[in-house]
């Protein structure tokens, strides 16, 4: 929250420019971007931006470049700021929207909603209503500053009179409104922009931008080389240090091409987590980790759990996704008290750890599913019912040191030396050095008698145990006990289509088409039907969620068949929840087109055979879905294997 506040005090204080740029040229590449399916395309077109806003001020004038592409970039991934900082969500509910509409318009509120069932777009319906709105006087024009400023006024304001306070915003800045500007500042209090246009992209267009830029100003030339080490340098400080505001101070501060070695951990802000690849088999851990000497841990099933402590003394718990837990594990804070009390050396740490849902009595684990049933807001010490143990399984950043770089085997004695056993509150992952099959058989079984879903097996030794973050590594491999037999693991995909329920399921939907993400051009890509594994009751759950998503017709980025009636649906939605599926095996597909780059003849793609559901998975954003270069290497170690 400090980082925002800062913005905004720099914002009265730096800024020569009180101007800023127009609301309208950010609402007309919005508009572009939504149009334009091809990523690279897009890419270019938002670098065009972001260059524009570089040379909005004159070139010196570093601050409020900093200002403007901090706001712009935020508003593009339709947040606030980062993820990690609490209260800067948007994601207004259409009832408060549609009546700041009705007010600002003068139209009747059922219209509006009329209007709005139809479109399924309060954008579009505003659009409309302000483009039918005479006006006597033509109002200023909104610049991106404002709009800054009013969505921050409304995602803070809090109280009794916080509704009418946010309408009162959003009317003042829907009065200012031409063209396409209603339909982007309504979307983007929804929360839903729909510019088809992932973050991963918008770091590629916004370091081309940068580098491109800074370039000029030194006048070298633009090589593409320096362009890919921009991209990659932007990349990798923002996996460690996941906020714009600070990363762009960095780039154009110390120059882009050089932001790794001015940036780097810091307590209090979460990094992004090391993930593991899956494993079917025991004997394929020999394969992939061939020669190289590792280590089998309990791969415990709870929440992940990234513990920081602040120089300031604070803690801070992390989700998986980086979204701020601390309120939430407030039995967390003795924990961490007790730990510096027995060392009084500790002064800043991050770690990563699984949180698990603990029975006091029988000191053992519970099942993620008890977890899953504490509260996750207001919670207070005194009302927790379901104790917590930490298992803490890494040590990232010990007293001013960023340990990333350093060997596993270096950090976990940093971790075993530093940090002492708490008894059902702070322990270490339980764990087996061994490279002999039957052990490791025989501690895999261990793990799942002791309520775990399996082992994650690590590199132990040099450059490869590096911590790396955000990277799906094969450097840390699970074998989850439950999967053996399949494709060594389940599969998070994205809800695309639906297919309207007949007999009993009338009313509902019946079935659903899923797809899997390609991290490189941002497309969903069809993998399978799914109707097996749901209840009635909630198969009427998922008709409630889903409804309000549906969508005229499949967006440019869904990969299908258009000209097989399984593999096109009869409804498309708007892509926002995931299932959680677990498959017998995968096999080629003309119809699905899941991996279609993989294969290369533009036909084939990869699908699922007898998918079933599991759960829902709403931890996980469309973005984070089983990637289709996850599920290619599936197909291709199964191919292996026949
Ligand atoms: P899933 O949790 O469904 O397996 P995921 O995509 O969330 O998938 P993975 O990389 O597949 O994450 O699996 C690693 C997860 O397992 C970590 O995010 C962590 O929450 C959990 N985990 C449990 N025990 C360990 C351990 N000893 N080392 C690392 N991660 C562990």
């Amino acid at each position: 929250e400090q980082e925002i506040e800062t913005t905004s005090a720099n914002t009265s204080k730096v800024s020569t420019n009180d101007k800023s740029f127009m609301y309208s040229s950010l609402s007309s590449i919005f508009d572009e971007l939504e149009q334009e399916s091809g990523r690279l395309k897009n890419i270019a077109c938002a670098c065009q931006f972001f260059h524009e806003v570089l040379d909005f001020t004159p070139a010196t004038d570093t601050d409020t470049k900093i200002r403007d592409l901090t706001m712009v970039t935020y508003l593009m991934v339709n947040r606030l700021g980062p993820d990690y900082v609490p209260g800067l969500e948007l994601g207004l509910g259409e009832t408060l929207l549609l009546k700041a509409l009705a007010q600002s318009t003068g139209r009747e509120l059922p219209q509006l909603r009329k209007e709005y069932h139809v479109e399924g777009d309060i954008g579009v319906v505003a659009q409309k209503s302000r483009s039918k709105q005479r006006v006597m006087f033509k109002p200023k024009r909104l610049s991106v500053l404002e709009v800054w400023k009013g969505l921050n006024e409304i995602a803070k304001s809090e109280g009794t009179n916080s509704q009418s306070k946010k309408i009162g915003v959003i009317n003042k800045m829907l009065t200012a409104c031409e063209g396409t500007e209603a339909k982007f500042l309504m979307r983007s209090l929804e929360g839903k922009l729909r510019i088809n246009f992932g973050e991963k992209s918008i770091i590629v267009a916004l370091s081309k931008a940068i580098v491109e830029w800074q370039l000029q100003q030194q006048k070298k030339a633009i090589t593409t080389e320096l362009i890919v080490k921009a991209e990659e340098q932007f990349k990798e400080a923002f996996c460690q240090l996941p906020n714009y505001e600070i990363l762009i101070k960095i780039a154009l501060q110390e120059g882009i091409l050089h932001m790794v070695e001015h940036s780097g951990l810091s307590p209090g802000i979460p990094l992004k987590p090391m993930l593991a690849k899956p494993t079917k088999s025991v004997s394929e851990i020999f394969d992939t980790l061939e020669g190289k000497r590792f280590t089998c841990e309990y791969k415990y099933d709870g929440e992940r759990a990234q513990l920081h402590l602040s120089e300031d003394g604070k803690m801070h718990v992390y989700s998986r996704n980086s979204e701020n837990m601390t309120e939430r594990y407030p039995d967390l804070i003795p924990v961490v008290n007790e730990l510096k009390a027995q060392n009084p050396n500790i002064k800043t740490l991050i770690l990563d750890c699984e949180c698990v849902a603990w029975d006091n009595e029988t000191k053992k684990i519970l099942p993620f599913q008890i977890l899953s049933t504490r509260k996750r807001k207001d919670v207070q010490e005194k009302d927790i019912k379901v104790k917590v143990c930490l298992f803490a399984f890494d040590i990232l950043y010990y007293n001013g040191e960023s340990l990333i770089h350093k060997p596993l085997a270096e950090r976990r004695e940093c971790l075993y030396h530093n940090l002492k056993h708490i008894e059902g509150k702070f322990t270490f992952a339980t764990k087996m050095d061994t490279d002999n099959v039957e052990q490791i058989t025989k501690f895999l079984d261990q793990s799942v008698h002791d309520a775990c879903e399996g082992l994650m097996i690590k590199t132990l030794d040099g450059k490869e145990s590096y911590y790396e973050p955000s990277k799906r590594s094969r450097n840390w491999l699970k074998l989850k006990k439950d999967y053996l037999e399949g494709v060594g693991d389940s599969l998070d995909l994205v809800v695309v289509g639906g297919y309207i329920g007949k007999g009993k399921r009338t009313g509902w939907y019946g079935g659903f088409l899923l797809a899997s993400y390609n991290q490189d051009t941002g497309d969903y890509e069809t993998v399978c039907k799914i109707g097996t594994g749901f209840s009635e009751e909630l198969l009427q759950k998922l008709h409630d969620i889903l409804k309000p998503t549906q969508i005229e017709k499949a967006k440019p980025s869904y990969v299908y068949d258009s000209s097989n009636s399984n593999a096109s649906p009869d409804v498309w939605f708007e892509p926002t929840i995931l299932f959680e599926v677990k498959v017998a095996d995968l096999t080629t597909s003309p119809v699905y087109k899941c991996g279609i780059t993989y294969f290369g003849d533009g036909e084939k793609g990869i699908s699922l055979r007898f998918p079933r559901f599991i759960q829902i998975r709403s931890d996980k954003s469309p973005e984070d879905a089983t990637s289709s270069d996850q599920i290619a290497e599936m197909y291709s170690s199964q191919a292996n294997l026949q």
